[in-house]
């Protein structure tokens, strides 16, 4: 644990929109809130899509996620709570469990699968997709489990705790972090009273998601379950965060790729004959 001197802003960005989830289901039938949609792959460009669970509800969950393809990015899975076993076409296994972090980097194509190791209790947690630069979309797939205690955090004298999952806030650098998109990945929990100011590069796009109380932004309040795209101003040298009353939320900022992109599922590429390539290789056992 770190203490840490909050950086000055010359100016904070503001909410442009909020957005709602889409409640769905994925995997064999796990039900969850899609935060970030295709329609937003341009305005927040290089983040493909997040997803929200939080259930107490074994049905909602239990069914997992059984072997399935991904091609062309990075998933990055945080869990606030529950157990998730990974396995992978590389042999690679995992268990992300209570504060934890997996970050998978399909690159060319890695065959997974994500099933809970819990029959009752609570599962919370995200899963962001980040895009791939088009060089290295056929990179050879990555993986890594970060349990809680490898998530650097630190504390403000206000008594706010930020975990700091990918990128840098306030000194204090992730575990880890990525060359050309640069990503930023905070998960804040604020007490009533409190605010936060945390420094964002200008080029960034970002938002954030509120899953406990509410905050402010600017004039603009982000209430519990939604999503909050922060406006890209040219002289905005940050972010500042006011809880009035009790918040968490995650704050994610990436430099935008500002490439084609093009999706079917599970695949994300830049052209449709790479899709078709995809799909070709993934048939024919070629993907992983
Ligand atoms: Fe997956």
């Amino acid at each position: 644990m770190n203490t840490a001197t909050q950086t000055t802003l010359k100016q904070s960005r503001g909410i442009e929109r909020l957005v709602q989830g889409v409640a769905t289901s994925d995997g064999a039938g796990v039900n969850l809130t899609r935060v970030l949609t295709g329609k937003l792959h341009r305005r927040l460009d290089p983040f493909l899509m997040l997803d929200a669970f939080a259930s107490d509800d074994p049905n909602d969950y239990i069914a997992g996620f059984p072997d399935h393809p991904h091609r062309g990015f990075e998933t990055i899975t945080y869990m606030l709570a529950g157990r998730m076993r990974h396995r992978d076409s590389a042999g690679h296994e995992g268990l992300l469990e209570n504060g934890g972090m997996q970050w998978m980097i399909a690159g060319r194509g890695a065959i997974h699968s994500e099933m809970p190791e819990q029959e009752d209790g609570v599962m919370e947690g995200f899963q962001l997709w980040l895009n791939l630069p088009a060089s290295n979309k056929m990179a050879a797939p990555w993986y890594k489990d970060f349990p809680a205690n490898e998530i650097p955090e630190y504390t403000t004298a206000e008594g706010v705790t930020v975990r700091v999952i990918a990128g840098s806030s306030n000194g204090v650098a992730a575990a880890m972090t990525r060359e050309v998109t640069e990503p930023v990945y905070l998960d804040i929990h604020l007490p009533a009273g409190t605010q936060l100011s945390t420094a964002l590069p200008t080029t960034h796009n970002a938002f954030v998601y509120v899953y406990r109380g509410a905050v402010q932004v600017g004039d603009e309040q982000v209430d519990a379950q939604r999503m909050g795209i922060l406006s890209n101003t040219a002289e905005a040298d940050g972010v500042t965060i006011v809880a009035k009353e009790a918040a968490r939320l995650i704050l994610v900022a990436g430099k935008p790729l500002n490439e084609p992109i093009v999706q079917y599922g599970p695949f994300v590429m830049n052209t449709q004959e790479e899709i078709h390539q995809a799909l070709d290789d993934y048939r024919s056992g070629r993907l992983a």
